[in-house]
């Protein structure tokens, strides 16, 4: 069982970063004569005086000083220095049979697909005040089973999340999650049981989690938002759970929509398919070229709760809350959707509603039903001073 750690990563986003520094380690595999401690003692040295010519102007210092900046170059070289050794070798191989894969794959993209992942550990990855932003090669890895993601200060999950259909496991703990930054495409990962969402800002879980039933376990605590924004609208009336979003006519056209105005055919297709709410990352329904440009302009969109459209961002639509009681083990938890008119706000509310109703009444019943048991069982409370009984 392979599992990706986060210092391979950070490895391979090194050495895509300084491309001179990977094609001396590949010419020096060959100069090394496959001698692989030579050879990693080589990398270390190296790196450390890259990265002092980068940052200082101190004496470089000797490869056993490794700076903490690289912290994850020493790891990487102890845990699995024959997986990194295996890798330059391969990619050597195939430049020498000029049999390169794709043109203008990363070097992270021919690691992944080198590699049978099946686990992704990737806590942490990005640096106090760096842009964090998830590469979407990783994504492009089918048999994972297991993505972390911990800590990464995210502001978002790029749509190709819905790419991996062995999905089992996401944890999300400690980012910057928002409702509407956790895309529709989840749905595509059919066999996703556990979804950490702890410690976001999301005020609600996004309504299409309740389209997911293979769903075991969404943990949700410690988002800041959850009751002080959401539970107001538990009492109240329909008209008031639902909310009127206005376009935000300034919004400016992501690069992927260009400045074309009308849209293009392709654009206008690729609505479509979004609207469509069908899968197109299951693979050989559509070229890869076409589902990376789908996975592009996904962002620009959003998809309606209840009818099959798609609404670019800057139209005005509907927030729509409601509650699940009870929910995967919990009593009540309030959910989110999106809806791109009144009509269909309605249709998501009043049924989800009427439910929520039902089922506070059922869950009076039972326990009306299980504390008259109770003392039948052990016959009637004997109030005690200072103590109340439960009649
Ligand atoms: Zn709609």
């Amino acid at each position: 069982m392979e599992v990706l750690h986060c210092y391979e990563f950070l490895l391979m986003r090194k050495l895509q970063a300084n491309l001179t520094l990977w094609n001396e380690l590949k010419a020096r595999l060959l100069v090394s004569s496959y001698n692989s401690k030579a050879l990693l003692a080589w990398l270390k040295s190296r790196m450390v005086a890259s990265e002092y010519e980068e940052t200082s102007d101190d004496d470089p210092p000797t490869y056993k000083n490794i700076c903490v900046e690289l912290w994850f170059l020493a790891v990487a070289l102890e845990k699995h220095p024959h997986r990194l050794l295996q890798f330059v070798m391969h990619q050597v191989q195939l430049e020498k049979e000029d049999n390169t894969s794709v043109p203008g794959q990363t070097i992270l993209a021919r690691y992944l697909s080198h590699h049978n992942f099946v686990e992704m550990h990737l806590d942490s990855i990005f640096k106090y005040g760096e842009t964090a932003t998830l590469p979407p090669e990783l994504f492009k890895c089918p048999n994972v089973r297991v993505l972390s993601l911990k800590c990464n200060s995210l502001d978002g999950i790029p749509p190709d999340v819905g790419r991996m259909a062995s999905l089992e496991r996401l944890c999300l703990t400690n980012n910057r999650l928002q409702n509407s930054s956790v895309p529709f495409t989840l749905t595509f990962c059919r066999r996703l049981a556990e979804l950490y969402l702890d410690n976001n800002l999301l005020d609600a879980l996004p309504g299409f989690l309740l389209a997911m039933p293979q769903l075991r376990t969404v943990h949700r605590h410690g988002n800041h938002n959850y009751f002080k924004a959401t539970f107001m609208w538990y009492h109240t009336d329909v008209n008031e759970r639902v909310l009127l979003v206005r376009g935000d006519a300034l919004r400016r056209k992501p690069p992927a929509l260009g400045s074309r105005d009308p849209p293009s055919l392709m654009f206008l297709a690729g609505q479509a398919i979004v609207a469509s709410k069908w899968n197109f990352f299951q693979p050989g329904q559509l070229p890869p070229g076409v589902q990376d440009y789908l996975a592009l302009i996904y962002p620009s969109f959003n998809v309606c709760g209840h009818c099959r459209s798609a609404t670019p961002l800057a139209s005005p639509g509907y927030k729509v809350f409601t509650f699940k009681n009870p929910y995967l083990g919990n009593t009540c938890v309030p959910f989110q959707h999106w809806a791109c008119s009144a009509r269909c706000a309605r249709e998501i509310e009043v049924p989800a509603h009427l439910e929520q109703q039902q089922a506070a009444e059922r869950m009076d019943r039972e326990y009306r039903h299980y504390i008259r048991e109770f003392q039948e069982e052990t016959g009637p409370a004997v109030p005690s001073r200072g103590v109340c009984a439960v009649l």
